[in-house]
């Protein structure tokens, strides 16, 4: 049995909810949970950041192996994460701008991505 009020399993035979306190109703038939709340921001929008964000960490973890005997393993990985870290960071950018959301963690997966792919390159210059 479901609370009406919150839709928390509720013990048969149980008068009230122990999540919310609500009373529950003896019977309840043909009673559905409710749905879970669907926050106002698009999914898409935070899951963009957290992937750039997570994209740039790949890239700046793998970025050291890239030259010597792993290089074979950790170029591909590097690469295509960097590249999509930058894009995907790029664009959660701009989706936070235009909806006035912070884009903290989405300038966070850039620059890391960025500096992923810059340490390799810069290793190689010196
Ligand atoms: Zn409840």
């Amino acid at each position: 049995m479901f609370c009406p009020q919150c839709g928390n399993n509720v013990i048969d035979g149980a008068k009230f909810c122990t999540n919310c306190g609500c009373a529950v109703p003896a019977v309840q038939a043909n009673y559905t949970a409710p749905k879970m709340a669907v926050p106002n921001i698009p999914a898409q929008k935070s899951s963009m950041d957290a992937k750039g964000l997570v994209l740039g960490i790949i890239c700046v973890v793998s970025s050291p192996f890239t030259d010597g005997d792993l290089a074979l393993y950790f170029f591909l990985p590097w690469f295509t994460s960097g590249i999509a870290g930058v894009i995907l960071s790029a664009i959660a950018i701009s989706r936070n701008k235009k909806a006035g959301h912070p884009a903290s963690m989405a300038i966070v997966g850039l620059v890391l991505s960025i500096i992923g792919i810059a340490i390799p390159l810069i290793l190689r210059v010196i």
